[in-house]
């Protein structure tokens, strides 16, 4: 049995949602703590089995708040990443052409190794008011090496997520660390983001 820890980094413009959404990665469950750094920095910290193992990650998403995202800090806080979960507004089309800005910002705490992550278009729920096309962030988010999801936290919070049949295989692009036990780190992670999202 191994037990691994990934680090989480959430980036995206500020209101895209990312609280949001950490609150709903931790709101469905059993194992989890939460930690508030004084810093405004929200550590959610979550094991999540590796589907047909006995391993598991233990998860930590750092949720930066408000102006630290403009700040030296931040460096400080996204150090060493291992996934990266970028969220944009699908009704703010400043927010998705800040994603390549956020990207690179992630990529830079990560040299050396490929940082595997997510794209998520949140706020669906507010279909009149979409100005993001779907089939653009799906391109943008192959071009970059990322998966790509559309959500709406405020529809999950009514109705949280159900855990996803564990037979489900991974997608193949979220595999690209090169040592063993990296997979393991993002493919469960992968889990962790699919059953959430
Ligand atoms: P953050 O700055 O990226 O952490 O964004 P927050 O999570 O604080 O959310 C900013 C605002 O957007 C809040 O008023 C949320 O209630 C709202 N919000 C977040 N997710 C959704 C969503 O899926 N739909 C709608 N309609 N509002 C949302
Ligand atoms: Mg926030």
């Amino acid at each position: 049995m191994v037990k691994l820890a990934a680090k989480c980094i959430l980036a995206g413009d500020p209101t895209v949602g990312k609280t949001a959404l950490a609150h709903i990665f931790r709101s469905d469950g059993a194992h989890f703590q939460n930690y508030t750094l004084t810093a405004g920095v929200d550590l959610v910290v979550k094991t999540v089995p590796i589907p047909d193992t006995s391993d598991s990650v233990e998860l930590f998403i750092f949720d930066s708040a408000g102006k630290e995202l403009f700040s030296e800090m931040l460096d400080k806080l996204w150090e060493s990443p291992n996934v990266l979960c970028l969220v944009y507004d699908v009704t703010s089309e400043q927010s998705f052409s800040s994603c390549g800005k956020w990207l690179e910002k992630a990529r830079a705490q990560a040299p050396g190794s490929t940082l595997p992550g997510v794209l998520v278009g949140n706020k669906t729920d507010l279909a009149g008011r979409r100005t993001v096309d779907s089939a653009q962030a799906r391109a943008w988010a192959l071009s970059q090496g990322l998966e790509c999801f559309e959500t709406s936290a405020r529809l999950l919070r009514k109705a949280p997520p159900q855990p996803l049949d564990s037979s489900r295989s991974f997608p193949s692009d979220m595999l690209l660390c090169p040592s063993p036990a990296e997979h393991l780190v993002t493919d469960a992670t992968s889990y962790f983001l699919h059953s959430s999202l």
